[in-house]
This record gives C-alpha cells, structure tokens and sequence, in this order.
C-alpha cells in the first residue's frame, strides 16, 4: 500500500473496556478516533474517551452494535478511513467485513473469506484436516439426522460433546455421557444455536476428559509474513467461558510450545491469513493438543500476551491493516517473565454465577507494581442486563508465575466495585488455592475445586456493601440486585456479544 493510505481516523464499532483500549493506542500513533454509543450509555466513559462520539440510538442490539449499515453510515459520514471492531458483537461477521470495504474503508481484521473460513467451527475443521493439523476426532458432516449423529456419535465413543457449529461464547454446547441422553441434549443444543446464531447446524466431539485450554496468538501482514506470540493458557473457565488467563502456561514445556506454536503457523501461513488471531488448541494429558478452532480478531485476554512480549497488539493490528510491515521477526519476540489476567465480572458465583446488575457506586484504585486495569465504566456508572457483564480486566506481571499470582491478590484487594456483587472474592480465592499454585489447571477446575472454592470468612463483597451503604449514606442504594433466579437460563438471555 501506498505512504498516503495510512489511517488518520478510526471509528471503533465496540464498547466498554475494549472501545477504550482501542483509542488508547489509535492516540499514541497520531490517529482520531470515534466512538459510538446507546442512549442507556450516555455516561459510559468510552464515549467520552475519543476525539468524536455517535449515538447509535436504543432497542434491541440488531438496531445499535451490530446495525451494520447504521455503524457505516456513521463512519463515512464522520470521515474515519478505517473501522475496528473489538470482540464479539461484529467482529467476526465476514458480512461486515465485507461491506466495510465495500464503502472504501479498511476494516482492521482479516479478509472477508478467512473470516468465512474460520468462523464456522465445522468449515475450519475440514480445512484445519487438510492442512495436516490434528483436530478433535468428531463427526463434521452435513448429514444432519438424528438417527446418523446417533450412529456417528457411537463410532467416535461416549462421551462426546454436541457443538453448535456457528458457535461461540459456550453457547449450543452439551456433553452426551449416552445414547439415551443424546436425543435431549440434541434438541437442547439446536434450540440455544438457532436462538444466538440464527444456524442450528451441529457437529460432534469426542469429548476429552482431562483436557487443558492453550492458545496460540498469532500475527500476520499483508506481505507474507507470519508470527506467533507464544501462547495463553485459558483453561479456568465456568459455563466453557474463561475467567483467568496466564502466559506461559505452566503446562507448556520448550518441545511442546515448539510443536503447537508450528502448527498454528502451519494455519496461518495454509490459509494466508492476515492480522491478529488466536488458534484454540485442546491440550490432552498425554501430550497431544487437538485444533478447537480459530478466532479471527482480538482477544479478550490479548493483554497477557502484551505484558510477556511488550508488544503493542493493537498497534500491530493497525499497522497490519493499513498495510505496513511487521517490525519486527519472530526471532526478536522473547517471552519475558509471567502475566495473569482475571476477568472481574458483576455475578454471583455463589449463586451458579448468575449475572448481577446495579450502581457502581465506586471503583478501587490499585497502586501495586506492573498491574493494569482495562475497566470501562467509571463510578456512578450503572451495569445493567443489555450488555455483557464484564467489568473490567486486571492483569499482573512478575518475573515468576509465583510472584504474578501474589501482585495480582495484592491489587485485587484495592480493586473493588462497591454497589453491586461481583466475583472478585472468587478470583481471590482461585489465586490462593494450592492447586493453582501447583498449575493445576484443567478445564474443570472450578467444578473439581469447588469444596475450596466456597467462601471461608464473612463474605468481603458483603461486609463492602455495608460500608459502602453507610459511607455514602445513600437512599437509594438497596445492595446488589439479583436479576434471575437460579430457575431461569440467564446466559441464554444475554445473547450478548456473539453474532446474533
Ligand atoms: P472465545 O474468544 O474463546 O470465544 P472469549 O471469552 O474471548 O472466548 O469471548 C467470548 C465471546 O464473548 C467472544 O465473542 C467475545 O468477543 C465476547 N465477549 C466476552 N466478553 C465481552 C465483553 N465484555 N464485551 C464484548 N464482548 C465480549
Ligand atoms: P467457544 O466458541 O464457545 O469458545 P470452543 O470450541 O472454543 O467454543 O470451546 C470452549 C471450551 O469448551 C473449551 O475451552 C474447552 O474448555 C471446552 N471444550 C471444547 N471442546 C471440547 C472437547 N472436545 N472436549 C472437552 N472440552 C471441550
Ligand atoms: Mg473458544
């Protein structure tokens, strides 16, 4: 690309934590950003964080985040030469992708078809097969019948895992321990795929029994060149979505990280991949690691990935897109030391993690070394049920996984959200658990940990809100409001971020 293509104005098509991030960056390199809002976040701080900002309305998420056509118009209108879309909401929508170029605009991600390519988790499979990369053994045909997935789910061996093919998110999953359970579990999850993703299509897994969740972040230009960034260990999660990441993972040793490292590169390069990525590998107990699938953007966890390499991952990403090359060859990355991020969400775990809303009546300050907080709201912000609650991201660095792990407690100690519950005891508990320590982390940690997972002490989140009450000595401050009894499916209410 010629000099005069570089990006001057970006409109960031995302909100929250993420809308902010992505301006921070766009401002150290000389670009004006502009950000978008609805009318129930006319105090959120991403909207105020950018050089211009756009009102996308109200209603139902099809009219504001992923009205693609509205979100255009507003980036001609404004003259952004460039869109970024974040994670989740349509950032995996090759259709925007492509209607983004369309209008004359660089869409900060890879090519419409890689996106195609990728996104469907039965597509990526066929091709992942072909470039020698092993996948899970499963069935991946279009054959849709009960009676064969039956039949192919017996070839494969009990248990196998039903996944909604256009998945993501945990969402249309359902393991299957029998034939006699499989006819419900089906229906089950073709019910919650065709909700979020509008495509019920399944495929079919082998289930692994003690797996662990490693990735591999990747970086590609538009010259050829591929990278890697090492990898993210993501494999404490509840309901198949991760609430702690950490690089290096403590399972990863020099040969191993050798192998998975080539073979997400072997997918780069196989698919001519362009930009940021993250190729999800299972990681079985005997050493061997299974393609899962591919995400075509950047990650909610990238910041690990940004404290070991120091690297700019957005900045990598707009330099990418607006056709530079990479600054640098895989032989300068080093992974340095260890980072830990947590993601602080407004929910109960003692409650089966049920999504919580209220007031934040104030946000802690941390003040230990090497921490960062990715946060989007402010106090006096209110966290309610339209949007995913994620609060905010803490990552810490340490040259020892021992001494990531003890800066992080220290920050989350300062690192409180007063008004409403969250799960930041939880985090606290998981960091102090011997079995993390040990790096004991399979993918079902918090189910097989949960006797030491149950708080010990008067609940802290508790003993805030009393403070909290009494300090600011509010009326209307009525504590933390449970917004679903356990009876209702809340994680199927908030459709969310994924592609609806
Ligand atoms: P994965 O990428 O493995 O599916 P993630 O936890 O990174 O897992 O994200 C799950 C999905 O939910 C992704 O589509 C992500 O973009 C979206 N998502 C998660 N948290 C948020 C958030 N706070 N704001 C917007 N989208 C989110
Ligand atoms: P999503 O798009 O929702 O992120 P993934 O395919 O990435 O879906 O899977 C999410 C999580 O579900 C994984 O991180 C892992 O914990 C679990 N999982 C997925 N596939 C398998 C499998 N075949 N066996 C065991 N666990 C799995
Ligand atoms: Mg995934």
């Amino acid at each position: 690309m010629q000099k005069n293509n570089k990006i001057k104005k970006i409109l960031i098509a995302n909100r929250g934590e993420i809308a902010i991030r992505v301006s921070q960056t766009a401002k150290e390199m000389g670009i004006k950003t502009v950000s978008l809002y609805t009318e129930e976040e006319l105090n959120l701080p991403h909207k105020s964080y950018s050089d211009e900002s756009y009102n996308l309305g109200s209603g139902p998420l099809k009219d504001t985040y992923l009205n693609q056509d509205k979100i255009i118009d507003i980036a001609k209108k404004c003259g952004a030469d460039a869109i970024h879309p974040g994670y989740g909401f349509l950032s995996e929508k090759s259709s925007f992708a492509k209607k983004v170029k369309e209008a004359g605009l660089i869409f900060i991600g890879p090519s419409p078809e890689s996106i195609d390519l990728m996104g469907d988790k039965k597509t990526s499979k066929i091709k992942i097969q072909e470039l020698g990369v092993p996948s899970i053994p499963g069935y991946h045909g279009d054959n849709q019948e009960m009676s064969h997935l039956i039949k192919e789910a017996h070839k494969i061996g009990f248990p196998v895992l039903i996944k909604a093919s256009a998945g993501g998110g945990g969402k249309g999953m359902r393991i299957v321990f029998n034939e006699n359970e499989f006819q419900a579990a089906l229906e089950g999850a073709k019910r919650e795929a065709l909700n979020a993703f509008s495509d019920d299509t399944v495929l079919l897994e082998k289930y692994i029994t003690s797996p662990r969740h490693i990735e591999i972040q990747v970086m590609s230009d538009q010259h050829g060149n591929h990278t890697h960034l090492f990898e993210r260990e993501c494999s404490i999660q509840r309901r198949y979505q991760k609430i702690l990441e950490e690089s290096p993972s403590p399972a990863v040793s020099p040969e191993l990280r050798s192998r998975m490292t080539e073979a997400a590169l072997k997918i780069t390069k196989g698919i001519n991949y362009e930009g940021a990525g993250t190729i999800e590998l299972i990681l079985d107990t005997d050493g061997s690691f299974y393609f899962l699938e591919m995400n075509t953007r950047l990650q909610v966890e990238h910041p690990v990935t940004e404290m070991v390499t120091g690297l700019d991952l957005v900045k990598l990403q707009i330099m990418v897109a607006q056709g530079d090359k990479l600054p640098y060859i895989q032989s300068d990355i080093k992974q340095r030391g260890h980072a830990i991020e947590v993601r602080l969400y407004a929910e109960d775990p003692d409650n089966d993690f049920l999504p919580s809303i209220g007031t934040i009546k104030k946000i802690g300050k941390s003040s230990v070394r090497d921490t960062r907080l990715d946060c989007g709201y402010v106090d006096g912000n209110v966290v309610t049920i339209s949007f995913d609650p994620m609060l905010a991201k803490l990552i810490s660095w340490g040259e020892s996984r021992d001494s990531a792990t003890k800066k992080l407690n220290l920050a989350l100690n300062e690192i409180l959200f007063l008004g409403l519950k969250t799960n930041r005891d939880y985090l606290k508990r998981i960091l102090t658990l011997p079995e993390f320590k040990e790096g004991l982390t399979f993918t079902h940690f918090v189910k097989t940990y949960e006797a030491g997972l149950k708080p010990k002490e008067p609940n802290q989140e508790h003993l805030a809100l009393a403070v909290a009450a009494y300090l600011f000595n509010s009326q209307e401050m009525t504590g933390p409001k449970q917004i679903f009894n356990k009876t209702t499916t809340a994680w199927e209410n908030l459709s969310g971020f994924r592609n609806i």
